[in-house]
């Protein structure tokens, strides 16, 4: 397998210890996935049952909790048809779960058996119950003064937390420094990560009996929802299995919108500001222009909304039955917006990524009420 930077054209061998480029880019597998309706394992009830179209074979998924296949409703949201793809059930509570299977089976296969991840939130509960199920030694860097109970999943998963003063970027530092003979598995840099969380188009698509919706709301921080959206839908488009794309709308929250100020052509030289939607806070994203370009191609387009309509989006979908993390209630915001604008119309489908569990963030939450 290879690596590519398509940022100034330089090709990796994939490699445990390769994770980024030299320029400072991000990689992407080089790499498609192709898959037809007949390919599907109809006796295999986990995301693995395309596994035809991911770079790791089926009899090499060693490490697995059964993941994916998670529930879709479809919901009457302000007279409009929505389906809701609940990736907050996933194993740890995260949609992260489809991307971290995918890098742990990866490099357990390598041999790999002490991993480095920096993460406060979604990403290291993810790895964290990954290693704890597959028995690798797992430390997780977290900000300084990160709340206990954003913690306690990965403590109680027994990963090895260690605190690091400054910034994130200096978190994400200290977590590539190999120590005590550690590899990096940054899911925000690893290229094989996205090809795990595109297993969620696929799922919409079956669960939609075949059928791609029109329009896929995904929150946005670093945009990996986005891509594992794009992703599995163009792979299914070039097989042949569904006609169009649908267009991808990323939400993303005022208080750090590096996405959408990309999108609209404002400057990304901005201080973020604090936002409850704490796993989508990422100033700098590691494939920006790309993801970008990507959600353009698809004519969608990068919203950006408020803390309040933020707050008001998570009571609101909690009263129809949804308990969510206030970063996905931000996609809610955004379809609140789409459905004001007119931007989606009454007789198209359009889905609803939840990537987070609000069991997670109960703290944040009861702030909120
Ligand atoms: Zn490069």
């Amino acid at each position: 397998m290879k690596y590519v930077c398509k940022k100034c054209g330089n090709v990796y061998i994939a490699n445990p210890e390769v994770i980024k480029c030299e320029c400072g880019g991000g990689l992407w597998l080089d790499f498609e996935g192709k898959l037809k309706k007949s390919d599907i394992q109809q006796n295999d009830f986990t995301m693995w049952r395309y596994a035809t179209a991911y770079p790791i074979k089926r009899e090499n998924i060693k490490i697995s909790f059964g993941e994916g296949l998670t529930p879709m409703a479809t919901i009457n949201y302000k007279n409009y048809k929505i389906m809701v793809k609940q990736d907050n059930l996933m194993p740890t509570g995260s949609f992260k779960d489809r991307g971290v299977a995918m890098v742990t089976n990866y490099l357990n296969n390598l041999g790999v058996t002490k991993f480095a991840e920096d993460s406060s939130g979604n990403g290291g509960s993810s790895f964290a119950g990954y290693c704890a199920l597959g028995g690798i030694d797992c430390k997780i860097f977290v900000p300084a003064g990160t709340s206990q109970g954003k913690i306690a999943q990965m403590k109680v998963y027994g990963a090895n937390l260690i605190e690091v003063e400054g910034t994130r970027a200096d978190v994400a530092n200290e977590a590539m420094k190999s120590i005590g003979g550690s590899i990096y598995v940054g899911h925000n840099w690893h290229p094989l990560f996205v090809h795990g969380v595109k297993s969620v188009a696929y799922e919409m698509w079956e669960q939609n009996g075949f059928k791609a919706p029109n329009n896929v709301v995904c929150v946005a921080g670093n945009g990996s929802i986005v891509t594992g959206v794009y992703l599995g839908f163009k792979e299914l488009l070039n097989s042949g299995e569904i006609d169009k794309m649908p267009k991808i709308y990323g939400i993303q929250a005022d208080n750090c919108n590096t996405l959408y100020r990309e999108f609209i052509g404002d400057t990304i030289d901005f201080e973020p500001a604090p936002t409850i939607a704490e796993g989508i806070s990422i100033s700098r994203p590691t494939k920006l222009k790309e993801v970008v370009d990507l959600v353009k191609e698809t004519n969608g387009k990068f919203i950006s909304v408020t803390e309040t309509e933020i707050k008001n989006a998570l009571l609101e979908i909690g009263k129809l039955g949804f308990y969510i993390e206030p970063t996905s209630a931000t996609g809610f915001a955004g379809l609140n917006k789409l459905i004001d604008e007119n931007t989606i119309n009454q007789n198209e489908e359009t889905a609803i990524i939840i990537s987070g569990n609000g069991l997670k963030a109960t703290d944040k939450i009861m702030k909120l009420l």
